[in-house]
């Protein structure tokens, strides 16, 4: 396998968070940090620094959109990919407009989860 990429997760629901876990298994994505809350979730990506955020949007406390805001307030190249439900379009353009990267519907579909990540990484790459 070529370089893996560090990844964090965040998401309220633990079972969230295992699915997509599952879903990077034996991947080049390495999950380095997993969050349950937005504050949580800037802490541990100050540490980690990841190349990768996957974000849910709507959280109890401190929402998606606002951890975004605060993540891209540290580090203005900060790769950040919402995860949004259905419903909650203004929401993911809102998150665009901040300087999130991309969105995944979820419930994710490993494949499209693995293109919106991989499409990423790539863009990244190629304008290093
Ligand atoms: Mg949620």
């Amino acid at each position: 396998m070529d370089k893996q990429h560090s990844v964090m997760l965040v998401d309220d629901s633990l079972a969230m968070l295992g699915v997509i876990q599952i879903h990077l298994k034996e991947t080049e994505f390495k999950v380095v940090a997993t969050a349950r809350n937005g504050d949580d979730a800037i802490k541990a990506f100050c540490e980690h620094k990841p190349e990768l955020v996957l974000l849910d949007i709507v959280m109890p406390g401190k929402n998606g959109i606002e951890t975004l805001g605060e993540i891209m307030g540290i580090d203005d190249a900060a790769s950040v990919i919402m995860a949004s439900s259905l419903g909650t379009r203004e929401l993911v353009e809102q998150s665009i407009e901040l300087g999130a990267r991309n969105f995944v519907q979820k419930p994710y579909e490993r494949e499209v989860l693995l293109d919106v990540m991989r499409n990423v990484i790539d863009h990244n790459q190629t304008t290093q």
